[in-house]
């Protein structure tokens, strides 16, 4: 089971969603969370407004599992915050579902948190020493801790002072009852997108939550902004001074919708295809067809077909309604482990040649057990293992659930034995060179997990770990 190594709960993988100036707020934001569901699928809470009152629903499961009709009908009001979050790791407790509440001098604010904030926990200690109550383990309550304790008479003025006091990566979304509030840290390393509405705007992490309500993406909030929206209209205030942008290249690589446009209006599609098209420059291989690992890898595999002129072929199919509750049988037929989600088309494979793509390699479980699927139970003659991004050799500490150091296969093998290991008759990553190369203002990305180069400073051997996939 994964666990915390730490007694935290981080925020990882996370959706927001936040509405202004809409007669139905809180039902286009579960529409935003319904368009979001990859972000997190462990629980999800929408808060909304009528600008007397906030009201907060929030529950475990997924987006339509929570909300239908009664439960919109408790959510009245023009403004509405909402939030998914993550699903395999940390304590899977509603205190901990989002957005998250309270009461303080100044009112009522709510909060939709997406990032991890790093060397937090002296913060929180602090804090209760002080004499604060926690009601989560959540790093995101934190804020609100320090919102409340804030001496300055205006909120806005509160709520970035105490942004000021954390560190790391985050996509606010907070309200009041008259107000949306939209931060991101000063590196930007998480999206957060604003679109118009006809009716009022609405902020969301990607803009595949726009489409679903006819919104159009006008810009992305600003590293470093705190954008206030209410009666008053739109207030961007510069709440830090930028020191250099550090976007998240996960994001393009794995984490974001292939139909969004992130990062300064950057397709994660035209990305992603370009990244295949760059890996078949540079690990081109005599093959009869390509074929991705359903879905992340398909972009990829699409551009290393076109550039390579090998076929295209699904060889690999994806069961998209493998969930939670999913029960393995316990004495019979064990270990299913990603024969549940892919399953091989004989009929393709079967004497091929196969290239297969995919977006990275984390521990190697993965890559195993496709290539092995490939080769026994599809029947391929070769199989050759393509990466669209470079070996990952560092954990991420900004938002991505990547295990420990130790657990990266490529922290401590080469590319050669990582072959041996998922026992391919040939592996090819994208280089580093090559993935700046293909993403636009590559000096504008934090590409740590590659490269091992941090962003924000931090003692590493006092953060907390997560471990995923365990
Ligand atoms: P592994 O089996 O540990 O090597 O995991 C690699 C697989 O996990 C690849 O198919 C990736 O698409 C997928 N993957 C990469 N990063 C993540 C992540 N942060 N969360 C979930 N899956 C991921």
């Amino acid at each position: 089971m994964a666990k915390y190594s730490y007694f935290y709960d981080i925020h990882e993988k996370c959706g927001i969603v936040g509405v202004f100036g809409h007669p139905e707020a809180a039902n286009l934001t579960y529409l935003g969370l319904y368009a979001l569901q990859h972000r997190g699928q462990e629980g999800s809470g929408i808060c909304s407004s009528d600008g007397t009152k906030l009201y907060l629903e929030k529950s475990l499961g997924l987006v339509a599992e929570i909300f239908n009709e009664k439960v919109l009908e408790k959510l009245p009001g023009h403004i509405a915050i909402g939030h998914n979050r993550y699903s395999t790791a940390g304590s899977s407790t509603l205190e901990n579902v989002q957005p998250l509440l309270a009461t303080f001098s100044l009112g009522n604010i709510a909060i939709a948190h997406n990032g991890n904030l790093i060397e937090f926990e002296s913060l929180r200690e602090k804090l209760e020493r002080d004499g604060a109550i926690f009601q989560s383990t959540s790093d995101s309550e934190i804020i609100l801790h320090l919102i409340a304790r804030a001496r300055n008479e205006d909120i806005y003025e509160r709520v970035a002072n105490a942004v000021k006091q954390v560190k790391g990566a985050f996509s606010l979304l907070l309200m009041t009852e008259k107000d949306l509030i939209a931060i991101r840290d000063p590196y930007g390393i998480r999206p957060l997108c604003l679109g118009q509405l006809k009716e009022g705007y609405i902020i969301a992490s990607e803009t595949c939550a726009f489409d679903l309500v006819g919104a159009t993406y006008i810009r992305d909030i600003y590293p470093g902004e705190m954008l206030i929206v209410n009666e008053d209209g739109i207030k961007s205030i510069k709440i830090f001074n930028n020191t250099c942008k550090a976007y998240c290249v996960f994001e393009f690589i794995y984490f974001s919708r292939p139909d969004s446009y992130i990062f300064d209006h950057t397709c994660v599609n035209t990305v992603r295809k370009e990244l295949g098209r760059q890996l078949a420059r540079e690990q081109a291989i005599d093959a009869d067809i390509v074929i991705p690992v359903p879905d992340s890898g398909v972009p990829a595999a699409l551009g290393y077909a076109e550039k390579s002129g090998i076929p295209f072929e699904f060889g690999l199919i994806r069961n998209h309604y493998v969930g939670r509750t999913f029960i393995e049988p316990k004495q019979s037929i064990r270990h299913f482990g990603v024969k549940v989600k892919l399953n091989p088309v004989r009929d393709v494979l079967k004497n091929k040649r196969v290239v297969v793509v995919d977006d990275s390699i984390v521990r190697g479980t993965t890559s195993k057990k496709i290539v092995k699927m490939i080769r026994e139970i599809g029947g391929a003659k070769e199989v050759h293992m393509r990466i669209s991004s470079p070996p990952t050799i560092g954990p991420c500490f900004y938002g991505i659930d990547t295990p420990t150091r130790q657990e990266l296969i490529a922290s401590s093998h080469k590319v050669e034995e990582i072959r041996k290991y998922i026992t391919a008759d040939s592996l090819g990553y994208l280089s580093i060179e090559g993935l700046k190369k293909v993403i636009p203002n590559s000096n504008s990305y934090c590409m740590a997990c590659f490269t091992g180069k941090y962003p924000i400073e931090f003692e590493s051997k006092k953060y907390s770990q997560l471990e995923l996939f365990s």
